[in-house]
């Protein structure tokens, strides 16, 4: 492990959880969401619009242009990234440090700009790198997923392609073989029980 651990062994309450386009991070996220009622999530502000069963404040915060730019200008965010070349993400800062201070366990669920953020201001994070069992399996996960059309699932391959580079900036690495146990790893790691 990088840094993390207090001196008293207390694990890092802060992790992020990033890796490739299509990967699963989102499934992972929700699927904690609803199994683990001691791991907190991160609702993050994002200027696309909801799609169907997303909820204002449980998935995200969806605000338009204006509200994202006034929430960066008064400083709201811990980090923020423009995705795929379209819609600004981003994490807000309160309850993250409200969680840290509390010591209770929250996760991120971020793409990968946002990580390297979070880990240039909160090194005590733990960077979790969700990883697709192959690269074919991510090609087929995303053609299979059907929401994008081709030109936009050939620039998510490209942005998949530098995204899988970058698994050693992580401190740990989770095969996304089977939903319920990646999240299982995850949460494993994020209560110290690992
Ligand atoms: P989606 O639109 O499919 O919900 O998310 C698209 C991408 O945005 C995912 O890769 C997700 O990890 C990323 N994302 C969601 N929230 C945030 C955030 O707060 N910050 C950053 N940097 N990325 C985010």
């Amino acid at each position: 492990e990088r840094t993390g651990a207090a001196p008293d062994g207390a694990r890092p309450p802060l992790t992020v959880l990033a890796g490739p386009t299509a990967v699963g991070k989102g499934t992972v996220a929700s699927y904690i969401r609803e199994h683990y009622d001691d791991i907190g999530l991160s609702v993050s502000a994002t200027t696309r619009s909801p799609r169907p069963g997303e909820e204002e404040g449980t998935h995200y915060f969806f605000v338009d242009d204006e509200g994202f730019d006034r929430m960066l200008a008064s400083d709201e965010l811990l980090e923020w990234a423009t995705v795929h070349n379209r819609y600004r993400y981003g994490t807000p800062r309160g309850p993250v440090l409200a969680a840290a201070e509390r010591g209770e366990p929250l996760l991120l669920e971020i793409d990968l700009q946002g990580a390297r953020q979070v880990r240039a201001s909160m090194p005590e994070a733990r960077l979790v790198f969700l990883a697709p069992p192959s690269w074919d399996e991510l090609v087929e996960r995303l053609v299979g997923r059907g929401t994008e059309d081709a030109a936009e699932r050939q620039r998510r391959l490209e942005t998949a392609k530098v995204e899988l580079a970058a698994a050693d900036e992580f401190d740990e690495i989770i095969v996304n073989d089977e939903v319920p146990r990646a999240a299982a790893r995850l949460v494993e790691l994020m209560r110290g029980t690992d």
